[in-house]
């Protein structure tokens, strides 16, 4: 059985919240997201020390180049994803298309998929609607300060 996660990431791929904000918004999104059995869901946030991969998972069935246009072959992206550990310094990679250096952040993924260093998960929601609403990531950016983007993955 797979997994299903629903993510918030800064549209900044360094930027981190504070401490507090993030203590803040979690509470927030376990308040929207209820799991009155408490065995489902899994709340999650996480400050990671290098620019970390959030991607749509088995979701993503077609990448296509920012410079050419081409598609980039999912074993090639998946490669990268595993010899890094979907740990990265710096989003610059030479994509096979084109042989050109481009930025990670730049591909086009056929589901919303990103590069940060904050994220906030919720693990197989328990709730009817799975995913946050415009409303609820409004409210999200409000508490921690900065845009987000949602990322819905099966894992
Ligand atoms: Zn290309």
């Amino acid at each position: 059985m797979s997994d299903f996660y629903v993510s918030l990431i800064p549209t900044d791929v360094n930027w981190q919240p504070t401490g507090a904000a993030a203590v803040e918004a979690e509470a927030y999104v376990r308040r929207v997201f209820p799991d009155p059995d408490g065995v489902q869901q899994d709340v999650t946030v996480e400050f990671y020390d290098r620019i970390t991969v959030v991607d749509a998972g088995e979701n993503i069935k077609q990448i296509t180049c920012p410079r050419c246009d081409r598609n980039i072959p999912l074993d090639w992206y998946e490669d990268l994803i595993e010899e890094t550990e979907g740990e990265f310094d710096s989003l610059t990679v030479t994509v096979p298309c084109c042989e050109t250096a481009v930025a990670l952040d730049t591909l086009k993924f056929d589901w919303p998929s990103g590069f940060a260093r904050f994220e906030i998960a919720v693990a197989n929601p328990a709730r009817a609607e799975h995913e946050f609403t415009p409303d609820e990531i409004g409210a999200v950016e409000a508490i921690l300060g900065h845009p987000l983007r949602q990322v819905v993955a099966h894992i």
